[in-house]
């Protein structure tokens, strides 16, 4: 608790300050790319089949090493260094945070240790080279399932135990507070962005947005700039895996229950003894059994709806938008393909819609599974 508290303490003086938040916008400018492109696809548009309907993509996936992550990743990095401390730590699942979290302290200089389940690194490989290249140190994590969930403990545990000179950066939108808010502060810029570009190319607000849910920090960072604006439908798109009926998924807000994991009481997936439940997705970024806090609470609310997709769906989004449209996405952002393809299908998008997908990132960590999933 002194840890978060302090952390709470010191994010309110940085927010406040504009050194920091001008520093911050600098950077996110120079070494992100930021703002990142938003991409209107007619081809995919028109695959649809509704008259008048247009998509536009938030290309987060042109950000500098490919997805969102770095958003967030280079807000706390420059708040740990504020804060006077000199090494980071980390969690990663798929890699793609870690990797975020290593380019970031090599740009600026900070000691980073990344902890990753030992049946992570052996199935992402790539991503571990990529770290150490970065010069993070990488500790494999032998306890409980080897996966992300086990990785969160170990970087809490070597945090609290360090914390007068190491400060931890949390990957997701979850976690206990302040991280929910820090977080979704962080990636608020995609839905910042979006909304005066679509605004520009439009003249009006879309009618529907729509983002893949994992942790969720891709859809609270989307979705927060427009929660004032009721005519704008707010989607959110989880990882229904070989089917939710079937046991094997990662749709925590539409299967799950309330319950309290990594520090957060949320929505989670459980059995009848509040034991973390096995999840599946083909994205490994929304193999996940838990959600963050707020969208958790947008559900309560009905502000966010949630809906699924599957894999079958998610690879089918990837074709259309490889195919259709010369974007190799990553299959969980192309969760959200696949479920406007089948909204599509079902006749519920009216026409003349104007539809705003986040793009959250990049396929090449998912060639393995694309070569094998849909061959030549
Ligand atoms: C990590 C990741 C996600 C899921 O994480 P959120 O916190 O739910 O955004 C989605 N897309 C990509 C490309 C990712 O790397």
């Amino acid at each position: 608790m002194a840890a978060l508290t302090q952390l709470d303490a010191a994010y309110r003086r940085a927010q406040a300050d504009p050194r920091f938040t001008d520093e911050l916008g600098e950077l996110l400018r120079d070494r992100v790319g930021r703002p990142t492109l938003l991409h209107r696809v007619p081809r995919l548009a028109e695959s649809l089949a509704v008259p008048g309907v247009r998509v536009y993509l938030k290309r987060e996936d042109m950000a500098h090493t490919g997805a969102h992550k770095i958003n967030s990743a280079l807000g706390q990095v420059l708040l740990a260094r504020r804060m006077g401390k000199s090494r980071i730590v980390a969690e990663t699942g798929a890699g793609q945070h870690g990797v975020a979290v290593a380019t970031v302290c090599a740009m600026l200089d900070l000691s980073c240790t990344v902890y990753m389940g030992a049946h992570d690194m052996r199935r992402q490989s790539s991503n571990v080279v990529r770290m150490q290249l970065l010069g993070a140190q990488v500790r494999a994590v032998h306890t409980g399932r080897r996966r992300l969930k086990d990785a969160v403990s170990e970087s809490v545990r070597d945090w609290v135990t360090n914390v007068d000179t190491t400060h931890y950066v949390f990957g997701t939108a979850a976690g206990p507070a302040p991280y929910p808010r820090i977080v979704r502060d962080f990636q608020t810029v995609i839905g910042n962005e979006s909304r005066a570009q679509v605004l520009k190319s439009e003249g009006r607000l879309p009618d529907y947005v729509i983002a893949c849910v994992g942790g969720g920090s891709n859809a609270i960072g989307m979705f927060h700039p427009f929660l004032d604006d009721p005519q704008v439908r707010l989607i959110g798109v989880e990882a229904a895996g070989r089917g939710t009926e079937t046991g094997w998924h990662a749709a925590t807000l539409n299967s799950g229950t309330p319950g309290e994991i990594d520090g957060a009481f949320s929505y989670m997936l459980q059995d009848e003894d509040g034991q973390i439940a096995r999840t599946h997705s083909i994205a490994a970024g929304l193999d996940y059994p838990g959600v963050g806090p707020e969208l958790s609470h947008l559900k309560e609310t009905g502000r966010v709806i949630y809906r699924t997709a599957t894999d079958d769906a998610a690879l089918r989004g990837m074709r259309a938008l490889t195919r259709g449209e010369g974007i190799i996405a990553a299959l969980e952002s192309t969760h959200t393909v696949g479920y406007l393809l089948e909204l599509a299908e079902r006749g519920e998008l009216p026409p003349d819609s104007v539809v705003l997908l986040c793009l959250s990132g990049r396929g090449d960590k998912d060639l393995d599974i694309a070569a094998q999933r849909l061959g030549s």
